[in-house]
């Protein structure tokens, strides 16, 4: 465990959101030119990934799953830790081989990173063609021929009001049943550890019906589950005549606002079989309404991931995260209320920020146990050049305190999940079967409503299918049962 702290520095319970990257299948028109893209980081960026394929095969790109049959090379990159940048940075030396044998290739840094050290990236890493920030790929296919033309190319603009709600995404890595769509861009939070308002810029949402649109077609080829993402969905807010959160704010001649909830019941009502879930709420912003929406509609599933950081309120203070224990607590009693111990609740935590004491670090393990995380993804704290926290704070806990206090936190959530999935033995949960299990071709794998992977002997079932699965067994990470009826 150790080793794998000091090696990728994020611990999940479950895998799906981790540093790892996820690279392109193949997309075959037997016309084009070879498009590879490696995908580093949060959801957003995979989904991000999916709307450059679509520009890029507008403009004549295949993908492949090879990248030494690709033309062009993209890492979509994170920054939202120091081992995320040194993961992409080493992934470019190893290019490096493949561009001496194939100096035409174009090969092209985006996302997170290109924003945040664009010039550095030109300067120290020569093979590199072209830097385009999260809201510039609309402008990627005039920068590539640009740069098969010998020119180097750099869009690093960040936009008011860009969300790419008219680009349908090419689905990389499918399994045909579950997608994720981009409901909002950016963050105006100011969470003092944070570089996402400073790469990603300022929050927008996504016109609602262009949403929705994207929601039937997706429905139409045979997908039953959606995610909304956002970094704080709970913040969405539209209207036909502004969609910038801050500019929205202050206007008050708009015709319709549409905010959270109301989306979340426009997309619930796409088809009673779609299932739709959505990531990240707020603490801050997650709403009663938001509550009761989700309980008025069974098809919108039963889980929040709800990410408090810290449990101790100087500590949030210091992180600017506008809320403390208590209204942390509140959120989480109100979510229990109104939709019941079964809701599914999982968190991030950072460990060892700045001038943490042992007392505040025991107040995370405290909340831990009173929320009973399902689970949770867990970091030490990373500092990041030009955030508030690198300004005005010194990082002064060392590594070996953050390490030893996040693996106090592992633990904790490896007991909690233990004992939250153990709840589920004897239950009956509806499952949408995703694919085949990892660990045996004889059983398929699929997720309750909770959101927790559930394993059971095949049968004849298919993937797409709803099962009702009797739980038996269990793991801190994966439910086990039979299907019945
Ligand atoms: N918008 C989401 C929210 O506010 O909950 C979080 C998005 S961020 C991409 C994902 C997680 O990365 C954060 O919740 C935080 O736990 C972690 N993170 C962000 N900056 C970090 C840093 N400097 N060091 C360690 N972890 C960090
Ligand atoms: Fe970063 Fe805070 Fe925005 Fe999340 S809410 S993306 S942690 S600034």
């Amino acid at each position: 465990m150790e080793n794998l702290i000091k090696d990728i520095d994020i611990i999940g319970t479950q895998a799906a959101e981790s540093c790892d990257y996820k690279t392109t299948e193949e997309e075959n028109t037997g016309k084009g030119k070879k498009l590879y893209i490696e995908s580093y980081g949060c959801q957003m960026n995979f989904s991000d990934s999916e709307i450059v394929a679509s520009i890029m095969k507008d403009n004549g790109f295949d993908t492949t799953s090879e990248f030494e049959q690709a033309d062009v090379i993209f890492l979509n990159t994170c920054s939202i830790r120091e081992k995320a940048e040194l993961t992409v940075r080493n992934r470019l030396a190893q290019f490096n081989t493949l561009k001496r044998q194939k100096p035409d290739i174009t090969i092209g840094v985006l996302g997170c990173m290109a924003e945040r050290i664009k010039d550095q990236l030109l300067e120290e890493e020569k093979l590199v063609d072209v830097v385009v920030g999260p809201d510039a790929y609309r402008d990627l296919p005039k920068l590539v021929a640009g740069a098969e033309e010998g020119q180097k190319g750099v869009n690093t603009f960040l936009s008011r009001e860009e969300t790419y709600a008219d680009i349908s995404p090419v689905r990389l890595n499918s399994n045909g049943v579950t997608a994720m769509i981009s409901i909002m861009r950016g963050c105006d939070n100011m969470c003092s550890f944070c570089v996402v308002p400073f790469t990603r810029g300022r929050e927008r949402s996504r016109d609602p019906h262009s949403i929705v649109r994207e929601i039937q077609s997706l429905y139409a080829r045979g997908y039953k589950e959606v995610t909304l993402l956002g970094q704080n969905v709970d913040s969405y807010k539209w209207s036909p005549e502004e969609n910038n959160k801050a500019r929205l704010n202050k206007k008050n001649d708009v015709s319709e606002v549409v905010n959270f909830a109301h989306l979340l019941e426009m997309v619930a009502l796409v088809a009673p079989d779609l299932r739709v879930r959505f990531s990240t709420s707020h603490p801050k912003d997650i709403t009663d309404e938001v509550l009761h929406t989700m309980k008025k509609y069974d098809n919108i599933c039963k889980y929040i991931h709800l990410p408090v950081q810290s449990g101790n309120s100087r500590v949030l203070e210091l992180m600017n995260r506008t809320y403390d224990r208590e209204w942390y607590l509140d959120r989480v009693s109100k979510i229990r209320e109104i939709l019941g111990e079964e809701c599914g609740i999982s968190s991030d935590m950072i460990a060892g920020f700045c001038t943490e004491t042992e007392e505040e670090h025991q107040d995370t393990l405290s909340l831990m146990d009173i929320v009973a995380y399902d689970f949770s993804y867990m970091f030490y704290y990373s500092e990041r050049p030009g955030t508030l926290a690198a300004k005005k704070y010194a990082d002064d806990i060392p590594l070996d305190i953050k390490k030893r206090r996040l693996q106090e936190i592992i633990e904790r959530q490896n007991q909690l999940s233990l004992q939250r999935n153990r709840l589920d033995i004897g239950k009956v949960h509806q499952v949408l079967i995703e694919g085949t299990s990892k660990r045996s071709a004889e059983h398929l794998k699929g997720r309750n409503s909770a959101n927790k992977m559930v394993v059971f002997p095949k049968g004849n079932h298919q993937v797409g299918e709803y099962v009702d699965v009797m739980v038996t067994d269990c793991t801190a990470a994966t439910l086990f049962g039979e299907v019945i009826g």
